[in-house]
């Protein structure tokens, strides 16, 4: 049996796969298990933050694993004590919480939230208000959260006290605000609901309608977070400060972690016994997300993110049959005038291209390092692919 019939013999059927099969990778590039070379705009969806193997993260992570690999969160960690002190350091959050996912991270942000206006107003105030085409994770009261209603099947009941606003109307909000709402959640940039940038006007409203009722804001930044929009977080871009944010995806740049950052005034919430993880904070994982953050915080590489999503923008809207392109950074979603981007997707990974959706959209979260030669190189398959396609 070859590694695709043994995939569909023994994992359970949750994603529709590409046909290939990945063997390595070295910086943009992926070789599948026939030695095919592959140019990847995904990164694993956003995580590959210095594309595949990177000299100096499997120096980090191998140096690592080889001194101790693991310990139990009842003792103190170097590396997990260290990404914290630098997260910290590097935004105006004051403490930080581990998990090893997206999900789990937004669901340690939704229970501070709760807890928060437990502790201060009993019980009762617990209502999170999130937004329509949202997408915060695959847990139970996570799928709760997302605003689509597609994900709200099957897996009845689901966690309660969820109510969905239009993005971008500040009314809509204010309509479910009550006397047992606790939270507002949103992402500034939509990832997986279509690439969708929020308003800045209504974010800053969120802001100041939090600050009235004493809602807590939660930024869900697991896609948009650690250099993807060429800001250290996205918020960043919105001239707010959120009061939990989340992050995930490129933080260990390919190794699972999750991170809860919370304000000062949310950093006693969470005591002894409220919260916990087994493998979270993993000092082998904390070593790679602390070389990443050596590399992504630094103000030029940021601004080199920026100036890079804005030099492929332009690159893409030269490609006929693109439509439009909408980017944040290299966080970049593009529609296509026949609205196949699922069949164009397909061909491109045919053609070299490793590239994924988003909706009705194609989307590229390429490595943060990637050069403008290999954004050329992209543009070029992509061009291809359309022009054959026509
Ligand atoms: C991917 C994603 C999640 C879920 O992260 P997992 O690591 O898959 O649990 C949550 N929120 C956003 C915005 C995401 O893009």
């Amino acid at each position: 049996m070859d590694t695709k019939q043994r995939d569909k013999k023994y994992i359970m059927n949750t994603y529709g796969r590409y046909n290939v099969a990945l063997k390595s990778g070295k910086g943009c590039y992926a070789f599948d298990e026939n030695g095919k070379k592959y140019l990847d705009v995904s990164s694993g969806i956003g995580v590959n933050s210095l594309g595949y193997c990177d000299d100096g993260w499997v120096d980090a992570v191998t140096k690592q694993a080889s001194t101790i690999q693991h310990m139990s969160n009842y003792f103190y960690s170097a590396q997990p004590s260290k990404l914290a002190e630098t997260l910290c350091k590097l935004t105006p959050f004051s403490k930080v919480c581990y998990g090893n996912s997206g999900a789990e991270a937004n669901e340690c942000a939704i229970k501070i939230a709760r807890k928060y206006s437990f502790d201060k107003y009993g019980a009762g105030r617990n209502e999170i208000i999130s937004l329509k085409n949202s997408f915060h994770g695959r847990t139970v009261t996570t799928l709760s959260a997302t605003g689509q209603e597609n994900f709200h099947n099957f897996f009845f009941p689901f966690t309660g006290g969820f109510l969905y606003a239009d993005a971008n109307d500040i009314n809509s909000v204010k309509s479910l605000i009550s006397d047992k709402t606790c939270a507002v959640l949103i992402e500034c940039v939509q990832g997986e609901g279509g690439v969708n940038i929020l308003d800045k006007g209504f974010v800053k409203e969120l802001r100041a309608i939090c600050d009235k009722n004493d809602l807590i804001l939660i930024d869900d930044e697991v896609q948009t977070g650690v250099g993807r929009t060429g800001r250290l977080f996205c918020y960043e871009n919105f001239d707010i400060v959120p009061d939990l944010i989340t992050c995930a995806k490129g933080l260990g740049g390919g190794l699972p972690i999750g991170a809860c950052l919370c304000s000062e005034k949310l950093e006693n919430v969470m005591q002894p016994s409220t919260h916990g993880t087994t493998f979270g904070a993993n000092p082998v994982v904390c070593a790679g997300a602390n070389y990443v953050l050596s590399v992504v915080s630094d103000k030029k590489f940021l601004d080199e993110v920026n100036k890079k999503g804005n030099y492929l923008k332009e690159k893409l809207l030269e490609i006929k049959g693109v439509l439009s392109v909408r980017n944040l950074g290299l966080m970049v979603g593009i529609e296509l005038e026949r609205d196949n981007a699922h069949d164009i997707a397909v061909k491109c990974v045919e053609n070299g291209l490793l590239i994924i959706t988003a909706k009705n959209l194609l989307r590229m979260l390429p490595p943060l390092n990637i050069s403008y030669g290999e954004i050329d190189e992209a543009v070029k398959i992509l061009n291809k692919t359309i022009q054959e396609d026509i």
